[in-house]
């Protein structure tokens, strides 16, 4: 396992394997999924390799269970909040270490036909927007419990 300590994604995986945070969705072998704080897309998860690396090219022989777990946890999120649309991104250009973030996307979106970057960069600036972000439709620790209820009946691997 490679572990960067100036790395701050590197920590937060070690946080999450620490603590059973109210965040914590699923450790899987080679990545820790988490809800991530946009809920106003229902289901929104990251997925961090557990590995430091930062680009999939640097997985070697681990690349294919890595891509298989962020697909697993993307099924959990179609099948459990239903989007319109699932967005799956890879980006690392401001913490570069492997995260995906799936965001579904609702047909009633204004901003559907657009990354949500540009919707959470107007956050940044504006407390209201951030606070209509934030707040999902399903409360945290219910949205949780269905994607873990999902993973154990359908066979997810964990962490050993
Ligand atoms: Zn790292």
């Amino acid at each position: 396992m490679t572990h960067d300590p100036a790395c701050p994604m590197c920590r937060a995986v070690a946080d999450l394997t620490a603590a059973d945070r109210p965040d914590l969705v699923w450790h899987f072998p080679h990545s820790v999924a988490h809800l991530g704080p946009w809920q106003f897309y229902t289901g929104y998860c990251v997925l961090m390799a557990r590995d430091h690396a930062t680009e999939l090219s640097q997985l070697g022989p681990a690349r294919a269970a890595f891509l298989d777990e962020m697909a697993l946890l993307a099924a959990a999120v179609e099948a459990c909040f239903r989007p319109h649309k699932l967005n799956y991104e890879l980006l690392g250009n401001l913490v570069p270490h492997l995260h995906w973030h799936l965001f579904p996307r609702a047909a009633a979106d204004p901003d559907r036909l657009r990354p949500v970057w540009f919707a959470l960069d107007r956050a940044d600036a504006d407390p209201a927007e951030k606070a209509r972000l934030t707040a999902g439709t399903v409360p945290v620790a219910e949205a949780r419990t269905r994607l873990r209820d999902w993973l154990t009946a359908n066979g997810a691997p964990t962490a050993p």
